[in-house]
């Protein structure tokens, strides 16, 4: 069974396809809604909240690049836009309920949010606020899974949590094996030796490097981003 934790500063890493929930739309506002207010309800209790968005609800680059001649570095740069589209949805939701919200992005847009400065990042979350870090890494190649990491250990936060819209990770796809085992507890070398598809493989290595554990669990599931981020039994602990 996996360990009980109490945060203090975390990195919330919301995918793009988990914004989109089931709907049509690349966006499912009851989604944002629902992020936002379990967020609201756990920075009332002084516990720091970072996020980075994904942005594959609207674009992929790899899977663009592939398939359009498109260059990869110009399908990525369009995949970051999107996740500065992301980012100011889910600024505007948290700010609509009353939670101040940063926006900072991995390449300047000034005229739209922050550029990304880590001191100030770091201010930021001491004052109550909450940062979402956009554009991913700033650089083509990168997943936002790696720019999760990546800030998680530039701003010192004690734990990733990755929402996603599964339950956590199995022994094998869930959507074609009906038998597959939720696992509770893995270390990192279990998540690279067995090809766990859970992150990327330059994702996981900075967190086992960084000694920084990775929580993945259901966005979906009410109450699943507030167990996480107190530290509840949720999903798959990865750690040492
Ligand atoms: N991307 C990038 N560098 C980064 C992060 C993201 O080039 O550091 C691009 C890449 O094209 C990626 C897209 O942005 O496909 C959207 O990010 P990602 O696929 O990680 O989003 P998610 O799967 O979390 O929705």
């Amino acid at each position: 069974s996996s360990p009980s934790y109490r945060w203090q500063r975390v990195l919330l890493k919301v995918s793009g396809e988990a914004l989109a929930g089931d709907q049509t739309e690349n966006i499912d506002p009851k989604i944002t809604m629902a992020i936002a207010k379990e967020v609201a309800s756990v920075i009332r209790h002084g516990i720091e909240v970072a996020i980075v968005v994904g942005g594959g609800n609207i674009f992929r680059g790899a899977s663009w690049a592939g398939c359009s001649g498109l260059d990869r570095s110009s399908a990525d740069y369009i995949g970051m836009l999107a996740t500065v589209m992301n980012a100011i949805f889910l600024q505007a939701t948290m700010e609509s309920i009353g939670i101040p919200t940063r926006v900072q992005t991995a390449f300047r847009m000034s005229e739209v949010a922050e550029p990304y400065i880590r001191r100030r990042a770091i201010r930021h979350l001491e004052k109550g606020r909450v940062v979402i870090f956009a554009a991913g890494t700033g650089n083509p190649f990168f997943t936002t899974d790696t720019a999760a990491a990546l800030r998680g250990a530039e701003i010192n936060a004690e734990v990733l949590l990755k929402a996603t819209n599964v339950d956590g990770v199995y022994d094998e796809d869930p959507k074609t094996h009906p038998n597959a085992r939720l696992l509770h507890t893995l270390s990192y070398q279990d998540v690279t030796s067995k090809d766990l598809s859970v992150m990327d493989m330059t994702a996981i290595t900075l967190c086992q490097e960084n000694d920084i554990p990775v929580v993945v669990f259901n966005l979906n599931k009410p109450g699943n981003i507030t167990k996480a981020i107190f530290g509840e039994k949720v999903g798959t602990f990865i750690g040492r």
